[in-house]
């Protein structure tokens, strides 16, 4: 008989709803976990997981194509698609897997089916009630189109574009923000043609503009098109293409057009509104710890506003398990929360950008090492750069990266602005040499007055 009371009943089993489930089981609370579809939700299934597994495939083809340069002698004969859906696929089964049983571990008790917020104290499941002295709503995301724009057959978005059986020859990708970037640098490793088309004038547009235009540069090499400040006006099928219409009057034919202009607050039908709780364009607006409206409710991930990343779900569902057991964790800095793309070549950042820094502090140093000074990017044959912002005289505010394989120094940035480290702080930390970690610690000698391997 599964239990139908607990001190917290979570609705969603994503990201932000497990992580909160399993840090409420460590610290000795009853947890009951809805959920209507797989535990580990869009990240695990949908978002991260495969497309970062596309994406190390593409950078096998590349490798495989590009060996010559580094005296390797390989053919690349081509992409067998099967054989990449089977490797993404066992990569999401194994985790999978290994979610499920770290949820028994924890005693969470699992409710399979769709749940309805009845009041706040209560979720509905197939008819049952199950009632907790506190909820989490954490019902994730889905992706969006525009108005007007059907997805259904050549017109697909990123679940679709996740579990294709075959390679486009051309494809449109509407949204040049992170998802529309990734995807356009696997198919284009993949051998296809691509252009992407964005409304707003840059590629990843939420960066800072000199990160954006170095990866333009970059995607304009790997011959990726791409359409900035120009918006998209119409999609017509037929059996052999679909033909996508801007509004400068271009039309670019392709044998796809990949969606992703987004992604919306899946809130609608599940007794949110009717239970009272408070809407914002179908987000749910929290406090900053996480607090709804109505008291002893709480929401997790993607459908609170902000940034929508899996690590913010799990730092919101630890934060809120620890809030409810009485450990009065610190409120998460959204700017504080690392923010990767992992396209090739790759765009991390943290903090703010420079344009956001003049506004919050007014006056600001920057520092822009050029990664063609690091003999490990060299040795990668990989081009790039850091940029910092210091508030004048004060910390580091915004650390900015481009380059391959720089998604990861991004853990040492974000130590560096979530500590408020000043440049001169960073500056006499050691890093190791041959390594990308050494155009951060380059930076950071420069903006404290001592550059190393700078020039002029
Ligand atoms: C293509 C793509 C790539 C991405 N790549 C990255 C990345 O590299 N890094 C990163 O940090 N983030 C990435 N993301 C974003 C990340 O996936 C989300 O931020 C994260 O999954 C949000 O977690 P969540 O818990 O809010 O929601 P979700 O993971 O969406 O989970 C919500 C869960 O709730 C369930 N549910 C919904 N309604 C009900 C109901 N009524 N009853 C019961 N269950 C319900 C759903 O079935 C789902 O399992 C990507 C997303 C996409 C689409």
């Amino acid at each position: 008989m599964t239990d139908t009371s607990a001190d917290l009943v979570i609705l969603g089993g994503g990201s932000g709803g497990y992580a909160c489930a399993f840090r409420a089981a460590e610290l000795g609370l009853s947890v009951i976990l809805v959920e209507k579809d797989k535990l580990g939700g869009t990240c695990l299934h949908r978002g991260c997981i495969p497309t970062k597994a596309l994406l190390h495939a593409a950078e096998v083809a590349d490798s495989a194509r590009e060996a010559d340069q580094f005296g390797v002698k390989t053919a690349f004969e081509g992409i067998d698609i099967d054989g990449v859906n089977k490797y993404k696929d066992g990569i999401i089964a194994g985790l999978y897997k290994g979610l499920q049983g770290l949820a028994k571990a924890h005693k969470v008790t699992m409710v399979e089916g769709a749940g309805t917020l009845v009041d706040a104290k209560t979720v509905e499941v197939n008819g049952t009630r199950y009632t907790g002295k506190n909820l989490v709503l954490a019902t994730g995301s889905y992706s969006k189109t525009l108005p007007g724009l059907e997805l259904g057959g050549r017109v697909i978005a990123s679940e679709q574009a996740l579990n294709l059986d075959h390679i486009p020859n051309k494809v449109v990708v509407l949204g040049g923000g992170v998802i529309g970037v990734e995807f356009a640098s696997v198919w284009r490793s993949f051998g296809a043609e691509v252009t992407v088309v964005e409304a707003l004038p840059h590629l990843v547009p939420n960066e800072d503009e000199f990160i954006s235009k170095r990866l333009e540069r970059a995607f304009r090499k790997r011959g990726i098109k791409f359409k900035t400040g120009v918006k998209f006006t119409g999609a017509t099928q037929t059996d052999s293409g679909v033909s996508v219409s801007l509004e400068n009057g271009e039309t670019h034919d392709a044998d796809l057009l990949l969606v992703a202009v987004g992604r919306g607050p899946n809130t609608a039908g599940h007794g949110f509104e009717a239970a009272g709780v408070q809407m914002e364009r179908g987000f749910v607006p929290t406090d900053e710890r996480l607090r709804t409206n109505l008291p002893g409710v709480y929401a997790v991930g993607d459908i609170v506003p902000g940034l929508q990343l899996a690590h913010r779900g799990f730092q919101q569902g630890i934060f809120i398990a620890e809030d409810i057991a009485g450990l009065n964790p610190q409120p998460i800095d959204e700017s504080g929360i690392p923010r990767v793309t992992y396209c090739h070549p790759e765009v991390a950042s943290v903090g703010l950008s420079e344009a956001a820094a003049k506004e919050q502090y007014g006056s600001v140093e920057t520092f822009t090492y050029d990664l063609a000074g690091n003999g490990k990017s060299q040795i990668l044959k990989t081009q790039g750069a850091v940029k910092l912002v210091r508030a004048t005289d004060g910390p580091v505010v915004g650390l900015h990266l481009v380059g391959d394989r720089v998604g990861e120094l991004i853990g040492e940035a974000q130590l560096i602005y979530n500590w408020e480290a000043l440049p001169e702080d960073v500056a006499p930390l050691v890093h190791a040499h041959p390594s990308q970690t050494e155009a951060l610690g380059e930076a950071h000698l420069a903006l404290a007055g001592k550059p190393l391997h700078v020039h002029g």
